[in-house]
């Protein structure tokens, strides 16, 4: 559904889909905007019921939707694997950003590589796999060392298995205990990238400046932004790519698009329809955040500022909680709790270290991560 331009009467109410801490931040930019917000999440717990309405229910249930749907101005959603279907009724309602399309390509590692290479943006070799025998055939066709990765529903390294020689193909068929995957190539990339772009309802797109990403065991660790010697040349390639994949699916709000980046190129590994975790930075390190752009976007606004502020890091916290009074007194360093109770591998929170000075960052990323272990 479109809508026409936003009356200033209207009530200025956002519909996210998921309470999880990307909603919570996206709320605590749009605040300063006016706005207000209204979540569905399954858990009662969901760290963005602690700053909005927070409806609990089942995404897949219809009248759940439809009373969730009632007074919004726009929906928005903060994870990937928010049900199609769920996205789709509600935009019978209320416009949503960015589109269910974007959404559906998001959730699906074949459709996504599909996307991918339709508008030119290059892949690892790679091969679908439904049974036993594709695996076998897929193994020698994309060569190995390969990774093997759940079509669906699989995020943060869950769902993958590396197949190094041909005797893994049999224990990780077993592993993975049947289902739909894609197999492949294990690209031995420089360093790992992102690229948060962000494109307005009328057309207009900016984007961040790459970033470099560091992941132990699938989850994001620390970034670092902007990546240590960017070239204009590596930035406008990703920009080039970031926009081939924005205008194939008429893309309203912020999307992330993570590269393995190799001899100078860049090969996509995946990319998120959402505000992203590569892109926590910009809250101090932009001129205006991922979190007040992709709201700005989706209401029709003027996109702020994209540039950097100096130079930044960030580091997640993920298991264990940080302590407070630690972080606090580095005068570099901004805090961000999401009000989770912890659990191992879960993410917490995370720590951004700003300042004119390069090296300063990295002086204190190196002896944070000493700390943190990561
Ligand atoms: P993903 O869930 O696909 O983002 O994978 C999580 C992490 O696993 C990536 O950020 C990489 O560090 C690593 N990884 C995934 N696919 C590959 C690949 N084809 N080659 C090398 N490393 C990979």
């Amino acid at each position: 559904m479109e809508s026409s331009s936003l009356k200033p009467q209207a009530s200025r109410l956002v519909g996210i889909l998921g309470g999880g801490q990307l909603g919570r931040m996206l709320a605590l930019a749009g605040y300063p905007l006016g706005f207000r917000f209204r979540f569905l999440d399954p858990n009662p717990d969901a760290p963005a019921g602690h700053v909005g309405e927070l409806h609990v229910g089942n995404f897949t249930d219809s009248t759940t939707l439809d009373r969730f749907a009632e007074g919004l101005s726009v929906a928005t959603f903060e994870f990937e694997n928010v049900p199609l279907d769920a996205a789709r009724r509600l935009n019978e309602r209320v416009p949503v950003y960015p589109p269910p399309a974007a959404l559906d390509a998001g959730q699906d590692r074949l459709a996504e590589k599909h996307l991918f290479e339709r508008v030119g943006v290059p892949v690892p070799p790679w091969s679908a796999v439904d049974t036993h025998a594709d695996l076998k055939s897929a193994a020698t066709a994309v060569g190995l060392p390969a990774v093997m990765k759940t079509r669906r529903l699989g995020y943060d390294g869950k769902g993958q298995f590396v197949l190094r020689d041909p005797a893994d193909v049999d224990h990780a068929w077993e592993t993975l205990a049947g289902g739909s995957f894609v197999l492949e190539k294990f690209v031995p990339f420089d360093r790992e990238v992102s690229i948060i772009a962000v494109r307005r309802r009328n057309g207009d797109t900016r984007f961040y400046p790459l970033v470099e990403n560091h992941h132990r065991l699938g989850i994001l660790r620390w970034t670092r932004a902007p990546a240590p010697n960017l070239s204009d040349a590596l930035q406008r390639l990703a920009e080039r790519h970031a926009t081939n994949v924005l205008d194939a699916l008429s893309y309203v709000g912020v999307l992330a698009i993570e590269f393995f980046e190799k001899d100078g190129d860049l090969i996509a590994n995946e990319m998120a329809p959402r505000v992203h975790n590569s892109g926590h930075w910009t809250i101090e390190g932009a001129r205006t955040s991922q979190f007040t752009n992709h709201i700005r976007a989706i209401f029709d606004l003027p996109l702020g500022d994209t540039s950097a502020v100096g130079h930044s890091a960030m580091l997640n916290i993920i298991g264990t909680p940080s302590e407070p009074a630690e972080c606090c007194a580095v005068p570099e360093a901004h805090l961000h709790l999401y009000g989770k109770a912890p659990r191992p591998e879960r993410k917490l929170g995370h720590l951004t270290f700003q300042s004119p000075d390069a090296n300063w960052i990295d002086t204190l990323l190196a002896e944070w991560r000493a700390k943190w272990r990561e």
